[in-house]
C-alpha cells in the first residue's frame, strides 16, 4: 500500500482521515445491518401475520368440520325408530342453515339421481360403511364444499344425511376482511378453488411446494414479480382430503416501511456520524493544536527566530504536549546560547581574520613600499649618476677629463673595476687608454682586435657582452695575460651613431655581480658617454686645427710643440741654446671656487697678457692646457732664463686681480716657474718638456712663488 500521497496532509487530517473512514465503515455497516435487522424482523412479523391469519382460515375450516360432526350427531339424536321427523329435521336444517350449512335428507332414489359421480360414490360409501363420512369437494355446486354423509337407516330404503358446508368469501371475508390480506384455496393439486378477490390469481405452485403442503410443511415465500409474501398450508380434513389455503399480504408497504425505516436510520446515523466526527474533529483540533504550534514554533525556529517560545500552561504540568513545549523552549533556549556563543566566536574569528588580512595586506604594502623605495632609491641613484655624468660630460670637452670622471662616476656606482679601450680606425683595433682598479701601466699598450676576446665581441657586435663569471667564457684573455680579473664583466661599446668609439669593460669581484638594472644603467651611461667622447674628439680634432688658444689668444700647445721642435732643430743645426719655461698659478683651484670659473677665465686672459707683455718679441708664449702655460726663450741660457723668470714672477705677484687677496693662501696671486736648458739638461724637446714641468713641481712644493732652473735642482741633488 501506497500511503505516499497522505503525507502531504497536516497532522489532523492524517488522524481524521482514517476515523471518518472508519465512522463510513461502521456507518455503513450499522445502516445495512439496521435495514437487514428492520428487514428481517418485518419479514417474520410478516409470516407471523400470515400464520396467524392461516391459523384463523385454518381453525375456521377445522371448526366447519367440527360442526358437520357435531350437528349430525345431534340430527340423529333426534331421530324417532331410526327416522328423523321431518318437521323437526325441517326446523333444524334451518337453524344449521343460519351457520351456512345445507342439510338434506336422502333416499336411494335421491342418491341414484346424483349424477356428481364423486358424490354418488362418496354417498354409496357412507351407505356401506354405516358410519359417517367426511369429504371435500373441489367443486360441488361450483363452490368448494366440506360435505358429511351418514346412513341413518340400514334397511332397503336407506334414509341418508347429507350435511356440507360451501366455502364462499362471504365465510372467510368477516376473518380476513380487516388485515388487508388476501386468502386463497387450492385443491390438493394445486387448483384454485377460491380468492378474496377474483381478479387476482397466485403464479402456479410448484410441486415442490405442493408436496410440502401435503406432508404438512407450510411455504412461506415471496412472489416473484409481484410485492407480494404469502404462506402456503395444507388443511388436512375428513380422513384422506386435503383442502390447500393460502394467505398472501402485499409487501409494497411494507418495503416502504423497510425503506422509510432505511432512510430514517440512514439519516440518523449519518447526523450521529457527523455530530461524533464533529465533535471528534473538535477534540483532534484540541489535541493537536499543541503539536501544529510545536510544529510552526520549529519551522519558526529553523528559520532563524531563535527568540520564539511556546505558551507553556503551568495547570497542566502533567500533560504530555504542555511537557513538549517545556521541553522544546529549553531546548530552543540552549540552543539561542549555542547560537550567541557560535555568533560571537563567529565575530571574534572575523575580527582575527580581518586583522590578519590587514596585517597582510600592511605588510604586503610595506614590502611593496620598501620594493618601490629601492627601486627609487635605485632610480634615484641612476638618475643622480647619470645627471653627474651628464654634467660632467657636458661641463669639460677635455677627453681626458672626460674619461676620468666617467670611470670614477661608474666605480661609485658599482664598486667595480675598470678598463676603457678606444677604438683607432687607422689601426682598426682597440687600444687600452684608461683604467681603475687596476694598474694603467701593465695594461699599457694593450691592444683588441676586433672580435677578439669579450672586448673585441662587444666591438663587433655593437652590443652589451654580460658574462656573469668570466672563468667559463673562453673570450676571457686577461687582458693579454697581464691581469686575471675574477667574477663578472660587462663589455659595453661606446657606440654613436653606429660609429665605434671605443670599449668599456667593468669587472665586478663577485660571479654575476651586475643586475638587469646595473646592465641598463651601465648601457645607458655607455650610450651618453659615447656623445660626450665624440663631441669631444670633434672638438679636439677641431682645435688641434688651429694654433691659437680660444680663451687667452695665446698659441695652443699644438702650436708650440711645433715651433718648439722647430726651434730645437735649429739649435741643433746652429749649435745654439734656448730655454723653456713652464708656468703654473698657485692655488688658482681656490680662485676659482671662490669666484666661479669665468672669474678665473678672467684671470687666465689677465696673466697671458702680462706674460706677453713681459717677455721679447722672439719669445713664445703658450697656453699648456688649463692654468699652466710654456715659454720658449730662444737665445737664452740659466741666467738669463732666471731673470726672465723672477721678472715674471714679481710682474704677476705686483699685479691686481680682482678678488685676489680673499682666496689665495698668500693674499695675492701668484705664479710658479720650473725652467729647463737646451741642450745643457737636454736635446730631446719631450724631456725638456718634462725637465720643465718637474722644476715646477719642486718650486711647487718648495713653496710656490717662485722660479726653478732644472739644472740647479739637478745640481742641488747631487751635492
Ligand atoms: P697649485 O698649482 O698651486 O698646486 O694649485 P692649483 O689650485 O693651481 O692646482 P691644480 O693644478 O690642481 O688646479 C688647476 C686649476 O685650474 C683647476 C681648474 O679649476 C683651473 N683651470 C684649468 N683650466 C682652466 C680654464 O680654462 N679656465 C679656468 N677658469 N680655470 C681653469
Ligand atoms: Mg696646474
Ligand atoms: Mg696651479
Amino acid at each position: 500500500m501506497r500511503f505516499a500521497a497522505v503525507r502531504s496532509l497536516s497532522l489532523s487530517k492524517k488522524i481524521l482521515l482514517p476515523f471518518i473512514l472508519l465512522l463510513l465503515i461502521l456507518g455503513l455497516t450499522a445502516t445495512l445491518g439496521t435495514i437487514y435487522l428492520i428487514h428481517d424482523s418485518l419479514n417474520t412479523s410478516t409470516n407471523q401475520h400470515l400464520e396467524e391469519s392461516r391459523d384463523r382460515m385454518l381453525h375456521q375450516i377445522k371448526a366447519v368440520e367440527r360442526h358437520l360432526l357435531h350437528d349430525s350427531e345431534l340430527l340423529t339424536a333426534s331421530m324417532i325408530d331410526g327416522k328423523l321427523d321431518p318437521s323437526t329435521f325441517q326446523a333444524q336444517s334451518k337453524a344449521l342453515q343460519l351457520s351456512g350449512m345445507v342439510a338434506k335428507l336422502l333416499n336411494r332414489d335421491d342418491v341414484a339421481k346424483i349424477e356428481n359421480i364423486q358424490l354418488r360414490q362418496f354417498i354409496d360409501h357412507a351407505i356401506r360403511s354405516g358410519k359417517p363420512r367426511l369429504r371435500f369437494f373441489d367443486q360441488l355446486s361450483g363452490e368448494p364444499t366440506l360435505a358429511l354423509a351418514l346412513t341413518l337407516t340400514e334397511d332397503e330404503s336407506p334414509q341418508v344425511l347429507f350435511l356440507y358446508h360451501p366455502f364462499k368469501q362471504a365465510f372467510f371475508n368477516p376473518l380476513l376482511g380487516s388485515t388487508k390480506l388476501d386468502y386463497y384455496l387450492f385443491s390438493k393439486f394445486g387448483d384454485p378453488l377460491l380468492s378474496s378477490d377474483p381478479g387476482r390469481e397466485l403464479p402456479p405452485i410448484s410441486s415442490e411446494t405442493l408436496d410440502k403442503a401435503i406432508q404438512g410443511i407450510s411455504t412461506t415465500s415471496n412472489i416473484p414479480g409481484e410485492r407480494t409474501r404469502y404462506i402456503l398450508s395444507g388443511v388436512p380434513l375428513g380422513t384422506t382430503d386435503l383442502l390447500l389455503i393460502g394467505v398472501a399480504v402485499p409487501t409494497k408497504q411494507l418495503e416502504t416501511l423497510i425503506g422509510s425505516l432505511a432512510t430514517r436510520s440512514v439519516f440518523t446515523i449519518l447526523i450521529i456520524l457527523i455530530a461524533g466526527g464533529l465533535l471528534f474533529f473538535k477534540y483532534l483540533t484540541y489535541l493537536t493544536k499543541p503539536v501544529e504550534e510545536l510544529l510552526a514554533a520549529t519551522r519558526r525556529v529553523s528559520d532563524g527566530d531563535l527568540e520564539y517560545r511556546l505558551p507553556v500552561d503551568p495547570d497542566h504540568e502533567g500533560d504530555e504536549l504542555n511537557q513538549l513545549s517545556f521541553s522544546f523552549n529549553s531546548m530552543v533556549e540552549q540552543l539561542s546560547e549555542l547560537w550567541q556563543e557560535k555568533v560571537s566566536n563567529e565575530r571574534e574569528l572575523t575580527l582575527a581574520q580581518e586583522e590578519l588580512k590587514y596585517k597582510e595586506i600592511l605588510e604586503t604594502k610595506n614590502s611593496e613600499i620598501e620594493r618601490s623605495h629601492q627601486e627609487l632609491r635605485s632610480s634615484f641613484k641612476e638618475l643622480t649618476a647619470l645627471l653627474q655624468l651628464n654634467q660632467t660630460m657636458t661641463s669639460t670637452l677635455d677627453l681626458s677629463v672626460l674619461f676620468d670622471r666617467m670611470l670614477s662616476v661608474l666605480r661609485e656606482l658599482f664598486s667595480c673595476k675598470l678598463v676603457l679601450l678606444l677604438y683607432d680606425s687607422g689601426s682598426n683595433d682597440l687600444e687600452f687608454r684608461k683604467s681603475v682598479g687596476i694598474d694603467p701601466e701593465v695594461l699599457k699598450d694593450v691592444t683588441f682586435e676586433l672580435d677578439e676576446g669579450i672586448t673585441g665581441r662587444a666591438a663587433n657586435t655593437q652590443k652589451l657582452v654580460y658574462v656573469a663569471d668570466i672563468k667559463n667564457d673562453n673570450g676571457n684573455l686577461n687582458y693579454k695575460g697581464r691581469v686575471s680579473p675574477r667574477g663578472a664583466m660587462a663589455s659595453v661599446p661606446l657606440v654613436n651613431k653606429n660609429r665605434l668609439l671605443g670599449v668599456l669593460n667593468l669587472h665586478h669581484e663577485e660571479v654575476d655581480g651586475f643586475n638587469d638594472n646595473d646592465l641598463r644603467l651601465i648601457q645607458a651611461i655607455a650610450n651618453q658617454a659615447a656623445i660626450a667622447i665624440e663631441n669631444s674628439q670633434l672638438y679636439e680634432k677641431a682645435r688641434n686645427l688651429s694654433n691659437t688658444d680660444e680663451l687667452t689668444g695665446l698659441a695652443n700647445r699644438r702650436h708650440f710643440q711645433t715651433i718648439l721642435q722647430r726651434e730645437a732643430a735649429q739649435a741643433q743645426r746652429f749649435q745654439s741654446y734656448f730655454a723653456l719655461m713652464m708656468i703654473d698659478i698657485d692655488h688658482f683651484k681656490q680662485y676659482n671656487d671662490t669666484h666661479g670659473h669665468l672669474k678665473g677665465d678672467v684671470v687666465l686672459r689677465q696673466v697671458s697678457s702680462l706674460l706677453l707683455h713681459n717677455t721679447r718679441g722672439i719669445d713664445l708664449v703658450a697656453r699648456f692646457g688649463g692654468e699652466e702655460f710654456v715659454l720658449l726663450l730662444p737665445k737664452t741660457n740659466n741666467h738669463g732664463a732666471r731673470a726672465a723668470a723672477e721678472k715674471l714672477r714679481s710682474c704677476i705677484s705686483q699685479a691686481e686681480f680682482e678678488g685676489a687677496a680673499e682666496s689665495q693662501p698668500l693674499g695675492k696671486l701668484t705664479i710658479s716657474i720650473g725652467i729647463s736648458v737646451y741642450p745643457d739638461d737636454s736635446k730631446d724637446v719631450f724631456e725638456l718638456l718634462d725637465l720643465a714641468d718637474r722644476a715646477l713641481y719642486q718650486a711647487k712644493d718648495a713653496g710656490r712663488n717662485q722660479s726653478i732652473i732644472w739644472s740647479d735642482t739637478f745640481k742641488n741633488a747631487a751635492s
